[in-house]
């Protein structure tokens, strides 16, 4: 019989070498203090037997689920047949197997024509590339990011993020980039994107020619906040006017969490630039990527380099994701009909409640108010065996990350679970009370 409702455990046990090892950075392991052991799908399990639905995916890493058998299959496959697992940057037959699926899969026919620089692993590390690339092509240093942009925590991408709590962890100036309001940060009526257009043509107006604007298509740490396909085209064009690089920063938003392969298909919009990561490699594999237009390829051998640029694990199973989703049509359908699901039942409960949605495609949430709320409900999920997170300046969003692939009676079996959870909270039944 087919799994829909979760079974989550009372409570631990948690071994105690956690909190007499491990560095008080951890976060999301406060939340939820269990031991897990096991995963499949959308279903993750504990050490007393307990079983969790995850609406959190890895935050967008794990957006086919996890373990899913095509790319466990073809990863087992590989290591079996003793495959290159470390080749620093050497030609392997996993690298040519993955650029060829990426080329004739994803970007040949969307009419790109990029050239892909393999980074460090994580998603910061696809960020540096990409401002170091535009700074250097550009012989520029200021970078244009946006109100509630969040790029990553070393410390180039960290100028370019705009939460406080994470900037402070610097420790040191975070310079050269200006933070400018996202769209609908002022609110419908004004026009942010010609608020920038005229701060950019006004010589007196105290902004430097900017290098390039790095811009979420949705944010997904700020709040769920999406621009408008407008307002990304009418970004595209002032970076266009003004010398400078648009890069896109597709690392929880692409990889078809807004629909498409790349967030900013709709729109219409070609980046100079693109950042990927997260659920690049499918099965929560490290594995990041900066791509670019060829005439930026400027890189000298070697000049940006590292141990881990390109992990061959995760060119096999990110290749069989490109093959076994990207190449179905079946596939891009069902995530269309997954996000009109979830559109419709976060409208309803946001109705119910008063509330608002947020959002774009399979990435969408509800503003609840206050991160105590917001709290409140994720605590009231994970009680009931729903994982789910928030997002925002605030932490107010609960946020939606289901993956793409999930059935859609499991689907609405946990937003069931949200869905009274969110109504426990707001009658004070739970915890907090509503504002
Ligand atoms: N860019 C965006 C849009 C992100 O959402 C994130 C992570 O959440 C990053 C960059 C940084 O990625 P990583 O945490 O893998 O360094």
């Amino acid at each position: 019989m087919k799994m829909t409702k979760p079974q989550p455990s009372k409570s631990g046990p948690v071994p105690e070498i956690y909190a007499r090892r491990e560095s008080a950075v951890r976060s999301y392991a406060r939340a939820m203090p269990r031991q897990f052991t096991r995963a499949e799908g959308v279903w993750m399990h504990d050490s007393a037997g307990g079983r969790y639905l995850d609406f959190l995916s890895g935050c967008s890493t794990l957006n086919y689920g996890h373990n899913h058998p095509v790319l466990k299959q073809a990863l087992l496959d590989y290591i079996a047949a003793d495959g290159i697992t470390h080749g620093l940057d050497l030609h392997t037959d996993a690298k040519a197997d993955f650029l060829d699926a990426l080329e004739s899969l994803i970007l040949r026919p969307r009419g790109l024509e990029y050239r892909a620089m393999f980074t460090g692993p994580t998603g910061t590390n696809a960020v540096e590339a990409a401002i170091k690339l535009a700074r250097k092509v550009t012989g520029r240093e200021l970078i244009i990011a946006f109100s509630n942009g969040f790029h990553g925590m070393t410390l180039g991408a960290l100028a370019c993020t705009g939460n406080a709590q994470k900037r402070g962890g610097a420790g040191v100036p975070l310079s050269h980039v200006s933070h400018e309001p996202y769209d609908g940060y002022h609110g419908p009526d004004v026009d942010t994107a010609a608020l920038l257009e005229q701060r950019l043509s006004d010589p007196s107006s105290g902004l430097d020619a900017p290098a390039a604007f790095i811009v979420e298509t949705v944010q997904g740490e700020g709040g769920l906040n999406a621009a408008s396909a407008e307002w990304l085209r009418r970004i595209a064009e002032i970076a266009k006017q003004h010398g400078a690089l648009l890069i896109i920063d597709d690392i929880q938003a692409g990889c078809g969490r807004t629909g498409g392969f790349f967030s900013f298909e709709e729109s219409g919009v070609k980046p100079d630039i693109v950042t990927l990561a997260k659920s690049l490699s499918g099965m929560g594999l490290p594995f990041a990527l900066t791509l670019f237009r060829p005439e930026l390829d400027i890189w000298s051998p070697g000049e940006h380099n590292g141990t881990f640029r390109g992990n061959n694990h995760a060119f096999v199973t990110a290749a069989a994701t490109l093959r076994h989703f990207w190449a179905n049509p079946e596939f891009v359908e069902g995530v269309r009909e997954r996000s009109d699901l979830l559109e419709h039942r976060l409208a309803r409960i946001a109705a119910r409640h008063g509330l608002s949605t947020r959002g774009r495609g399979m990435m969408r949430g509800i503003d609840m108010g206050s991160g105590e709320n917001a709290s409140a409900v994720t605590t009231a999920c994970f009680d009931r065996g729903l994982i789910i997170e928030t997002s925002g300046p605030h932490d107010e969003i609960v946020k939606v990350l289901a993956p793409l692939t999930i059935d859609t009676d499991v689907f609405e079996a946990g937003l069931d679970i949200l869905e009274t959870a969110v109504g426990d909270v707001l009658s004070q039944s739970y915890g907090v009370a509503a504002e």
